[in-house]
């Protein structure tokens, strides 16, 4: 998967949810039931109707782009749809966001919401001088997970590609300006080896 396949998939099961109702929509995404009956529910109201042009919007730039990771979704839309909230399990969301199991496990069970010393103590491991990105917001169980990386969740990274992500990022949130404090131009989480925390 590229970047602009892994979030197009999204857009795609929320375009889906967006002509489904709850009935179907939970029928049809039994790995996360709750929550895409949820989304089914409020665009039935109408209450998302400003989500799926912004949605696009920002499919369009990440496909101009082409990120070998995935951007986060845009942060206006995933408190819109509930993502943010905590009326859906880690293992819903994580698997609506095609997270692997294996690291919605240890977010969700290790409680490893955010990196710590065994993903920095893995990065101190390589000899090269790389970046590990990653989509912001996930935390993989491990740096080196495979199946996250397959699923362009996370990556390695010369920090001369960097500039490709940092431009990215400024042009999502030029674009898609919203109000969550803790995701300004915040679209991606990098460690570099000197990170401290
Ligand atoms: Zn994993």
């Amino acid at each position: 998967m590229t970047g602009y396949s892994s979030l197009k998939r999204i857009v795609d099961i929320i375009t889906d949810l967006s002509n489904s109702t709850p009935e179907c929509a939970k029928e049809k995404y039994p790995e996360f039931p709750s929550l895409s009956g949820h989304i089914a529910s409020l665009f039935s109201k109408d209450h998302l109707h400003d989500v799926l042009p912004r949605l696009r919007l920002q499919l369009r730039i990440v496909e101009r782009y082409n990120p070998p990771i995935r951007p986060a979704l845009d942060p206006y839309s995933s408190t819109q749809l509930g993502i943010f909230s905590k009326n859906f399990s880690d293992w819903e969301v994580g698997l609506f966001l095609n997270y692997p199991a294996c690291c919605i496990r240890s977010f969700s069970e290790e409680v490893r919401y955010g990196f710590d010393s065994r993903h920095l103590e893995e990065l101190s491991s390589l000899r090269e001088e790389v970046v590990f990105v990653s989509t912001a917001g996930f935390v993989p169980h491990s740096i080196f997970c495979k199946e996250a990386s397959e699923r362009a969740l996370i990556g390695f990274l010369k920090l001369d590609d960097l500039q490709l992500l940092n431009d990215l990022e400024e042009e999502l949130s030029r674009a898609l300006p919203h109000p969550h404090p803790e995701y300004q131009k915040h679209y991606y989480d990098i460690l570099t080896h000197d990170t401290q925390h």
